[in-house]
């Protein structure tokens, strides 16, 4: 029996939570062809794994490379860390449908760029990746905030009957050409005026194709109880499934709350579908301005337009040196991003044991200073939250980076080692993964990984990335 590429001596971890297994897999074409003890088989390519895991690449269901894989394709962040898929579009706000490039509000200028491509319908932002394709698998959703700016004459307030109508429209042509859910960001300011009314709105026509209603929820610190309640009761009203990106309980006198909100979330999925992801980390990163600073023990800049020399600093270190208060400081960074240090490492592994908690990095690709999470996520997880913790094993950690991800966004064909799915595979070492990435030194791969693979090909090895680019744009099922 002859295949393309065969992994020999692999710990087999399918992605399903089940125990490892050791043995070979045979890949043909852009998928697994055969798996299990292969002494008959000859591969093209034979990689001799010496009992090191292979699995399936991971997904991550939260990022921000909307425009990163148009102009980053090669997506070193992402596959540098055993990622294969990405699920682009959320917190509200999608590159597609786009209208207008010109005067994009915070935070969509600052994630899609001063003059960003135009994709008038989300089917043009669909052919461009099928024709120029990165080097992983991407999805998108479509989001609400973008249909906000496309659609609504004043941000400032909830959109009208004519409003909601046209961005209903809009959203099931967009959902009918391959989004792959509806994203809302009613935290940021281009969605903070929405209504719960004009968010159901939304949900309706999202769970009339059978999609999720994803959200960086309207508050996620002081509020988290109320804007929690507000997302279970739009996935109610609109009968559609719920997802909490990017799940915390920011700041210092909200420390604990997870319990409750996890609780919270526990009893409505006993009647309603609700699923959530959430970061490895205690601190997160968003607009500087987002009023984040005043919760959080210390805040770095990742990324200042008319300071670039600042990313990487302590923004209490400028302003002291340049003699002015923090907020004053804050206001001449504008526009920028900052890193808080927010959360209570109990909430982060409370949150991240959850039996139901998908992994995600909420990175974006580029920028000289971003936030760890962007290149260290997923083997921080192994490394450190499964080797050193001991939080969960790592077949279980494995399947909340792969298949749960893969059932819960509809990815058919992703996050198994099983014959017949795509040859999406990461081989690593369980004793030396771990990220290098660091809050100090952001821009760094992680270590321990040995190769990665996407439908079949091999996009980064031991050395760095191959040039390969074999993403396919995923639209779900
Ligand atoms: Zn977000």
């Amino acid at each position: 029996m002859q295949a393309d590429l065969i992994f020999r001596n692999a710990r087999l971890i399918d992605g399903t939570g089940s125990a490892a297994q050791t043995g070979d897999l045979a890949v043909s074409g852009v998928r697994i062809v055969a798996m299990g003890a292969l002494p008959d088989w000859r591969g093209g390519r034979e990689i001799d794994c010496g009992g090191q895991v292979l699995a399936p690449g991971f997904i991550d269901p939260h990022v921000h490379n909307d425009l990163a894989v148009l102009t980053d394709p090669g997506m070193d962040s992402v596959v540098s860390q055993g990622v294969t898929s990405i699920i682009n579009g959320n917190c509200g706000f999608s590159i597609a449908p786009l209208r207008t490039g010109d005067a994009l509000p915070d935070p969509m200028g600052m994630l899609f760029g001063k003059t960003p491509p135009v994709f008038a319908r989300f089917a043009d932002y669909r052919a461009r990746l099928e024709s120029e394709p990165p080097a992983v698998n991407s999805a998108c959703l479509i989001g609400h905030g973008t249909l906000r700016v496309n659609e609504v004459g004043d941000l400032a307030r909830a959109a009208d009957a004519a409003e909601t109508k046209a961005m209903a429209a809009s959203l099931d042509q967009a959902l009918s050409d391959g989004g792959i859910g509806l994203s809302t960001g009613p935290f940021y300011p281009p969605a903070r005026a929405s209504s719960t009314d004009e968010l159901i709105a939304m949900a309706r026509i999202t769970q009339s194709h059978g999609r999720l209603y994803v959200t960086h929820m309207r508050d996620e610190g002081d509020r988290v109880i109320e804007a929690l309640e507000e997302t279970l009761e739009i996935g109610r009203s609109a009968c559609c499934g719920v997802h909490v990106s990017h799940h915390k309980c920011a700041g210092l006198a909200n420390f604990g709350m997870s319990e409750t909100t996890l609780g919270m979330i526990d009893r409505a999925r006993t009647e309603q579908t609700v699923g959530l992801d959430t970061t490895p980390w205690t601190a997160s990163s968003t607009m500087l301005n987002s009023g984040r600073h005043r919760q959080a023990s210390k805040v770095l800049i990742a990324e200042s337009l008319p300071h670039p020399e600042c990313a990487g600093r302590d923004l209490a270190e400028i302003a002291a040196e340049w003699g002015t208060d923090i907020d004053t400081a804050l206001e001449r960074l504008l526009p920028a991003t900052g890193i808080f240090f927010i959360m209570d490492e109990a909430d982060v592994q409370r949150i991240l044991s959850y039996e139901h908690t998908m992994i995600c990095s909420d990175g974006i690709a580029g920028g000289s200073h971003p936030h760890p999470r962007v290149w260290g996520t997923f083997s921080r997880v192994l490394g450190h939250y499964v080797r050193d913790v001991g939080l969960f094993t790592l077949e279980e950690a494995v399947r909340r980076m792969t298949s749960l991800p893969a059932d819960w966004f509809g990815l058919d064909g992703r996050g198994r080692l099983e014959v017949g799915a795509f040859a999406d595979l990461v081989l690593f070492d369980p004793d030396t993964i771990r990220e290098g990435a660091t809050y100090q030194t952001p821009v760094r791969p992680a270590l321990g990984i040995q190769c990665v693979f996407v439908n079949g090909r091999e996009v980064w090895n031991g050395q760095g990335a191959t040039g390969n680019r074999p993403g396919s744009f995923l639209i779900g099922a």
